[in-house]
């Protein structure tokens, strides 16, 4: 038995590990102190009551003999797939055919996933910052990597580089760690480059749902050609709460009929689908209530960035990010890791360092805005009181 080489050139432990590891460590030390969280992006809300009350349905049903499932289709059920097609066609007004919607059970494991469909000499070409999910994927098949590099001077939006040739590229919009958000032009951008190097875009758009301004898109299938070159993935877990229940959904388009068939393949051998249960719960959020009762978590969240936001700029400190996104990406101009422990140890507040998701994220920590508002208010409190003008 061989182990798996490739491993070796991993971080030992992956980024929010070592955040949560030196967290328990001054837990342990300190176990009065009133720690508030805003590093590790889980959301605190609880499940909405329609999706609650679907699962609870499809639990009775499963109760019954005519209602009894066992095994489901590998791809997801019908009843979900149209309706996020039906989303798809009344909210971004995009037509994406029932079939090319393939459910699973997390974008994470969906992008790990669709790894299996690429040959390993492909090159690939990771923004940085950016979720650490894709490098590492990567650098465990050992695939040779290229970054495209978010600074303060392109917005921590990068744009393609036509010396650089690449055939497996990802972009993730709204951003995770920096909360930007590409426009159309510049998603036009990237397909034609994608176009033009014959390569595919892997499309993270799991925070889709807190795109505010009406001129961004929300898929990059509102981009002309991006069918010919791009696959979607999305997340129900920071929209409707699923990061416990689990349950995703990746958008191969017909025009990429190859790849699908492939991604079809991999599934009947790697899975034996979403439960029936969860994919009911995910179907609440479209249906009735469901689509008001979302909303109204994503707007919460959004209003904690804007009292953050509004606590950084009263005290002047720099960031980007937090109004199309759960996320506000701080400047704090010296070691993200020094930074994140006096925040820690000055005012028991927990940020993630930004040089966890790449080097370019030196200087910079993330804001998650996924607590509860009390924390959020009280975290501005002791910001502003650290940070302002004495
Ligand atoms: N993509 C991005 C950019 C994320 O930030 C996350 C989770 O934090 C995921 C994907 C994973 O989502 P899921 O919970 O569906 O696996």
């Amino acid at each position: 038995m061989k182990l798996n080489q490739n491993f070796n050139n991993l971080d030992e432990n992956y980024l929010f590990s070592k955040v949560g590891q030196a967290v328990l460590r001054y837990r342990m030390q300190n176990p009065t102190a009133k720690i508030i969280n805003l590093g590790i992006g889980d959301v605190t809300l609880p499940l909405s009551a329609c999706v609650v009350e679907a699962g609870k349905k499809a639990l009775d049903e499963m109760q019954t003999p005519e209602g009894f499932r066992g095994y489901g289709p590998y791809e997801g059920y019908e009843f979900l797939r149209r309706e996020v097609s039906e989303y798809y066609r009344n909210h971004y007004k995009i037509d994406i055919d029932r079939d090319e919607i393939f459910i699973g059970s997390g974008a994470k494991e969906d992008m790990g996933g669709i790894l299996n469909l690429f040959a390993t000499d492909n090159k690939v070409l990771i923004p940085n910052p950016v979720y650490p999910a894709y490098l590492d994927v990567n650098m465990m098949d050992g695939r040779t990597v290229e970054f495209i590099c978010g600074t303060e001077d392109n917005n921590f939006l990068p744009m393609p580089d036509y010396r650089i040739t690449s055939e497996i590229i990802y972009l993730c919009s709204p951003n995770n760690p920096t909360g930007q958000v590409y426009d159309r032009e510049m998603l036009s951008a990237w397909v034609n480059y994608a176009i033009a190097n014959n390569a595919i875009i892997l499309f993270d758009a799991a925070y889709k749902s807190y795109i505010t301004e009406s001129d961004k898109p929300r898929s990059i299938f509102e981009i002309e050609g991006a069918r010919s070159c791009a696959i979607e993935f999305c997340s129900f877990s920071k929209t409707a709460g699923f990061t416990g229940v689990r349950c995703s959904y990746t958008i191969i388009p017909n025009e990429l009929m190859m790849l699908k068939k492939l991604w079809k393949r991999h599934l009947a051998t790697k899975t034996n689908g979403v439960s029936y249960i969860t994919q009911k719960m995910a179907q609440a959020i479209y249906l009735d209530k469901g689509i008001e009762e979302v909303d109204r978590q994503i707007k919460y969240y959004l209003e904690n960035a804007r009292l953050l936001r509004e606590a950084f700029d009263k005290i002047g400190m720099k960031y980007y990010g937090g109004v199309n996104a759960p996320y506000i990406w701080l400047k704090c101009g010296e070691d993200s890791w020094k930074f994140f422990d006096d925040m820690l140890y000055d005012i028991n507040v927990v940020v993630t360092p930004g040089i966890g998701f790449g080097t370019f994220g030196e200087g910079f920590v993330r804001i998650a805005t996924f607590g509860k508002r009390e924390d959020i208010i009280e975290a501005a409190k002791r910001i502003q009181k650290k940070f302002g003008k004495k």
